[in-house]
């Protein structure tokens, strides 16, 4: 079964629940949320009440929580030695959070080293992810980067070296992102061959999450700029067949492409990868349904 979703909100007022709603008006059967805002540490107490009605009717709506990911806030950055002291115990209570939501899986950029070179970054991050997991349950997916100015985790190999270092295997994972992927060279047009990759390194037990997006910059570029599904370099076709990979079948897929000026693309996204059919007026499409 496809399992696919995208990024949704996480507001105040509705929590757990609303994430749920919203991802539901888009067709999805899975979802994926920041627990509150991505570029800062304040966050608001969670009310069970909501997350419980948001459980329940996650069953009745036959979404199975394992496949929903929460992403950790991006000023999170474990590879820089003098951010670590807050990143951290943040990192920490956003895993509690994750607890308390009923959440398992936790997305994460591996940091970027800012100039004290890649293996320093490596080091801090497998220190700080031992720390970290030794608190809690949730199972950390690091995510592939594009590349961008320090970023680690932009090939394999470093996302080896970190999952080596970490001592609490059963909870680490990975999470591919097509866009990151395409913008740090690897050639998305044979998807097997990524696969067959992970699967030489002894990675592929680890996936646990795909972003699916399209890139607004060619293969190699080292930008991290989405673009809708179709629309960019990664293309519909390629981008269709990684979607249905049967490699990949149980793997949560969740899509971060850009709003279309105030509006969500996702209902009309979806719709697309359902049918498999590209439709070169997604623009058009967003704007009158949500303008009506
Ligand atoms: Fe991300
Ligand atoms: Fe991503
Ligand atoms: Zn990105």
């Amino acid at each position: 079964m496809l399992i696919i979703g995208s990024h949704v909100s996480f507001k105040k007022d509705t929590q757990l629940l609303g994430s749920l709603k919203e991802a539901l008006s888009y067709g999805e059967n899975t979802f994926m949320f920041y627990t509150g805002a991505p570029q800062n540490t304040n966050r608001l107490p969670l009310d069970d009440e909501l997350t419980n009605m948001a459980l329940d009717m996650m069953r009745k709506n036959n979404i199975d929580k394992n496949n929903v990911i929460v992403h950790a806030p991006y000023i999170v950055n474990l590879a820089n030695t003098d951010k670590l002291d807050y990143s951290i115990p943040f990192l920490i209570e956003e895993c509690k959070r994750c607890e308390k939501l009923s959440m398992n899986k936790l997305v994460l950029h591996p940091g970027s080293h800012v100039g004290l070179g890649i293996d320093t970054g490596i080091d801090n991050i497998i220190f700080a992810l031992n720390k970290v997991l030794s608190n809690t349950n949730i199972t950390i997916l690091l995510e592939t980067m594009a590349g961008k100015g320090s970023e680690i985790g932009s090939n394999f190999n470093e996302i080896k070296r970190i999952i080596e270092g970490v001592k609490f295997k059963d909870k680490i994972g990975i999470c591919l992102d097509t866009c990151h992927l395409s913008d740090a060279g690897y050639d998305l047009s044979n998807f097997d061959n990524i696969l067959d990759e992970l699967e030489r390194l002894d990675l592929f037990k680890y996936l646990g999450c795909i972003h699916i997006n399209d890139s607004k910059n060619s293969m190699g570029s080292r930008k991290d700029r989405h673009e809708n599904i179709g629309y960019g370099y990664i293309g519909f076709t390629n981008i269709i067949n990684i979607i249905y990979n049967d490699r990949l079948s149980s793997i949560p897929k969740i899509l971060e492409t850009p709003y279309i000026g105030l509006y969500p693309p996702y209902k009309f996204e979806i719709e697309m990868i359902r049918n498999k059919k590209f439709n070169d007026n997604l623009p058009s499409l967003v704007e009158e349904y949500y303008e009506k």
